[in-house]
């Protein structure tokens, strides 16, 4: 089954405490559609601007990725420039630039508008509800944010929350988004805002899926070298997401799953700079370390 996403495409500038790269390719959509791609077509909505390379385009579409709802602008592309300390777990935003995003209008492509399973990617609400109402009848809807939105646009995003059927934050944008420092009590508000299910990711210490009735944890995967955390979230996202809109079964058990392949996601993706080690894995490599996730996390029962 397919996915559709609307999302960044950027150019990142990013510095960690093991280098730093400018001008790489980065955004939420270009991320999360490169991760979903190994499990299902994914078709992305976003726009760039006339400086963008096309050998970007080349690289998104050579992995199978539908482009056509990219399109050109006389502009700038979006930049975001951000720093990591060096317990890596949460960006330091320097600078963020919208450009060609600031005036996009999004048009879907008729081939979009029936695509069951939607991704609204961390961008301006008001864009996330504008792809939302032209896609037919959606069977899954969920949605990322961030800090940036939650402050800058948060009346917007409420309103974007009341029609998606999950939320993908992390624990500081949590946080933020309940003001409520506890998370357990900050996932129960944000469920009553709309999302019946929220994932809540948590850097180096995993995520936590929240619904009504139950509550799953699941570790990250132990890394002895993380390079760069830029793009786990929406790399995460992708897993999660395109093994959602491969297997269509939003069962709790299924979702549990589709966490895990999220988490194995978006560990590849920490042990490089931009897109270098998430848009050339085997999926092999992905079959391996989910099942090494399960011995990780595997206990016996009480005798
Ligand atoms: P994450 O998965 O949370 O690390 O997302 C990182 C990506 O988000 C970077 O590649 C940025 O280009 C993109 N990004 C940063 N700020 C924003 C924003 N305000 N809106 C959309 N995308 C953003």
């Amino acid at each position: 089954m397919s996915l559709l996403v609307v999302g960044s495409v950027a150019f990142d500038a990013v510095k960690t405490p093991f280098g730093e790269v400018d001008e790489a390719l980065g955004g939420s959509a270009t991320y999360f559609s490169t991760s979903a791609s190994y499990f299902t077509d994914v078709a992305v909505v976003a726009v760039v601007g006339s400086d963008f390379p096309e050998k970007h385009l080349v690289s998104l579409k050579s992995r199978g990725i539908d482009i056509e709802g990219i399109e050109r602008k006389e502009g700038k592309t979006f930049r975001w420039k951000g720093e990591y300390g060096y317990e890596l777990n949460e960006a330091k935003t320097l600078d963020t630039q919208l450009n060609v995003f600031e005036s996009f209008k999004p048009v879907l492509p008729d081939s979009y508008k029936s695509r069951k399973v939607v991704f609204l990617a961390n961008i301006d609400p008001d864009l996330q509800r504008d792809v939302l109402n032209q896609v037919k009848e959606p069977a899954l809807v969920a949605c990322d944010t961030m800090n940036f939105w939650i402050s800058g646009k948060r009346d917007s995003l409420v309103k974007t929350l009341k029609s998606v059927d999950m939320l993908l934050i992390n624990d500081g944008e949590a946080r933020q988004l309940a003001n409520e420092p506890n998370l357990v009590k900050a996932a129960s508000k944000i469920m009553s805002m709309g999302p019946k299910t929220l994932v809540i990711k948590r850097g180096e210490y995993g995520a936590l899926m929240f619904t009504r009735k139950e509550i799953f944890a699941a570790p990250a995967y132990p890394l002895e070298a993380v390079f760069d955390p830029t793009g786990a979230g929406d790399s995460f996202a992708g897993g999660f997401m395109g093994y959602l809109a491969n297997t269509m079964n939003f069962e709790p058990s299924n979702i549990r799953k589709a966490i895990i392949f999220g988490s194995v996601m978006a560990s590849f993706n920490v042990e490089s700079f931009s897109l270098d080690r998430l848009k050339s894995l085997d999926y092999k490599e992905i079959e391996a370390r989910f099942r090494e996730f399960k011995r990780l996390t595997h206990f016996e029962d009480l005798g």
